[in-house]
């Protein structure tokens, strides 16, 4: 199985729900606080601020599923 980090934009409310709205940040939408990044191999998930900050963080995570390969 292709591991992949997934990011999303997710909402100002206290529980960060992912937002699904076609343009993030402009009416309907509530605003956005930041991305979440997710794995697609285990539970894992990061939030910040931006996409670029999330992009090493993630790229480390997918590093420690290439030494330990978890079973497909
Ligand atoms: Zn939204
Ligand atoms: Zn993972």
């Amino acid at each position: 199985m292709r591991i992949a980090i997934t990011t999303a934009p997710v909402h100002l409310d206290k529980t960060s729900t992912v937002c699904t709205h076609p343009a993030p940040g402009t009416k309907p939408c509530p605003g956005t606080s930041g991305y979440r990044a997710s794995c697609s191999a285990c539970t894992w998930r990061r939030t910040g601020r931006t996409q670029i900050s999330l992009a090493d963080v993630a790229s480390t995570h997918l590093a420690t599923h290439l030494t330990a390969p978890v079973p497909s």
